[in-house]
């Protein structure tokens, strides 16, 4: 273990995927950390739990671009976790994703020639569209393979075409609205509508996903991997502890106040949680109100009702690929649908029905002052109705399910309870093109040592949140130190 540097006391907010990777890199630096975490176990959203002795998935379900020449499989060669123990590279390399629509079926496979050979199939009039959509991707897939296009200072995407919204981009084409349902699929992986979804971040997931998909074996192993290199370095992780306040000294943070009492002193604080969550551990006077309320006043992402429910694993073998039943509307807008997975169970007899489908907060406001496990008979009967729709909707996919029995349904509550997302959302705030410049701002927080990571840093998902990471590291390190010591890992 490497001797920590002096003066650089750095509390994260946080033991999320970004809070994690954040205390890695940090730790590697040289920086003496901890991370707090308000629950009793590390990892937020990428931790799965048991029900009836089955692994049920919460916020990470599959990952692209983990070979070990790929750019997320770069990323976890410097953070020093091996990925081939905590991740299945998805087999049936011809279809990773299959889009149900009402009318056709779309099935995306791993790589984009064979990709494009689907498109060009399934959206024979959209020739020249194509032409350009798969330039466009082609050209950020390379940068994405570019060693390693993580590292370099500043945006290698620059240019400001990239931000514009592929709705704008595909009326431009003319794009069908059978090309249109088919691209807005992936939206749902970043949570904005493929109207107004940034170009670039509708490339950088699709590729992501097109280099090559890996399925976490298990999110609880996958968060204890995180903390232990966290630990293996020197990082101290304090488990069930509320950070209630962060201390500001002459425009610089000081250290954070804990929910039990104590507090520990910082040089600096990164918050790799909600922005909205952040605004509340400041004291009022710590931002200017216009910065308050524009942070206050940014739009969320959408909540999810999950259905987690055993199956007759004899009739329902485990499928090697991901299924999203979707509905579009007459200008290939997602309307509705679910997304949900068939995963080896407890190894006997059960396998795990993992369903998802869109879930607004404002349905659940009823119980919005209510906590988990206390919300009461009608909000329990309103979830258990909800369940058996969705699951009732996935037998019409997968035929009668045999010897269901439901094991867990989690609302957008739940998910706001669990890891004090606002409204339940699931990636955050909103990352669109009409919201860039509001977003821009969370990258420079005017309160010197205190920065934000996560998902709502960067982007969102697991490549995004260690992305976010990796450039809080480099912002804290400079340029010089960052590329010295972490290229060396590569
Ligand atoms: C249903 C769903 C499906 C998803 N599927 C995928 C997928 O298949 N692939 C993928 O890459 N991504 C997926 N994502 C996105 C991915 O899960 C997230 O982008 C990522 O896990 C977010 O990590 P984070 O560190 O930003 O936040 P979180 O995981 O939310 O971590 C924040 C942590 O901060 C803690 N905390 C909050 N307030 C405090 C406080 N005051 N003091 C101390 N601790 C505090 C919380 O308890 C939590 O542990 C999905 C998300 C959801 C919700």
């Amino acid at each position: 273990m490497r001797k920590p540097a002096e003066g650089k006391n750095t509390v994260i907010i946080g033991s999320g995927v970004g809070g994690l990777s954040a205390g890695i890199l940090l730790s590697l630096l040289g920086f003496r950390v901890t991370v707090v975490e308000k629950n009793a176990e590390p990892g937020g959203l990428m931790r799965s739990y048991s029900r009836r002795g089955i692994d049920c998935p919460v916020g990470v379900h599959y990952v692209g671009a983990l070979g070990p020449s790929e750019p997320l499989g770069k990323m976890f060669r410097v953070l020093g976790i091996d990925p081939d123990s905590l991740f299945s590279r998805m087999k049936n390399r011809a279809v990773i994703d299959r889009y149900l629509f009402d009318d056709f079926v779309f099935d995306l496979p791993e790589g984009l020639d064979a990709y494009e050979k689907n498109l060009r199939e399934a959206c024979r009039a959209d020739g020249a569209a194509l032409d350009a959509l798969m330039k466009g991707l082609r050209g950020t897939a390379g940068v994405m393979a570019a060693s390693p296009f993580f590292f370099e200072g500043g945006s290698p995407f620059a240019n400001m075409d990239s931000f514009r919204p592929m709705g704008e981009l595909l009326c431009e084409l003319g794009a069908s609205s059978k090309l249109r349902a088919v691209l807005a699929a992936p939206c749902q992986l970043v949570g904005v509508e493929l109207k107004d979804c940034p170009v670039i971040i509708h490339q950088m997931v699709l590729a992501g996903y097109l280099f090559s998909s890996w399925r976490p074996k298990s999110g609880r192993d996958l968060a204890d991997a995180f903390a232990a290199r966290f630990s293996q370095l020197g990082g101290r992780l304090r488990l069930s502890s509320a950070v209630r306040h962060i201390r500001t000294k002459q425009g610089r943070v000081a250290g954070v106040d804990l929910e039990e009492g104590d507090s520990l002193p910082a040089d600096s604080v990164v918050a790799a949680v909600h922005p909205k969550v952040l605004i509340g551990l400041l004291d009022p006077e710590a931002l200017r109100e216009s910065q308050r309320e524009r942070i206050a006043g940014l739009e969320e992402t959408g909540g999810v009702l999950a259905v987690q429910a055993g199956v007759d694993a004899e009739a329902h073998p485990a499928v090697d690929y991901n299924l999203y039943r979707l509905r579009a509307g007459g200008s290939g807008e997602i309307e509705n649908g679910f997304f949900c997975q068939v995963l080896k169970g407890d190894g006997r007899n059960t396998n795990l029905l993992s369903i998802i489908t869109g879930s607004h907060y404002r349905d659940w406001l009823p119980w919005e002052d209510t906590l988990t496990r206390r919300r009461g008979e009608a909000y329990e009967q309103k979830k258990q109705a909800l369940a058996e729709a969705l699951v009732a909707e996935s037998s019409a996919v997968f035929g009668p399910l045999k010897n269901l029995q439901l094991l867990d349904v989690f609302t957008p509550l739940s998910l706001r309870d669990h890891v004090s997302c606002p409204e339940g959302s699931c990636y955050g705030v909103l990352r669109s093109s009409r919201h860039l410049l509001k977003i821009a701002s969370l990258g420079n927080l005017p309160i010197g040592g205190l920065y934000l990571a996560g998902q709502n840093a960067m982007a969102p998902g697991v490549m995004g949140c260690i992305l976010g990471s990796l450039g809080v590291a480099r912002k804290m390190a400079g340029n010089e130190r960052f590329g010295k010591e972490l290229e060396r890992l590569l």
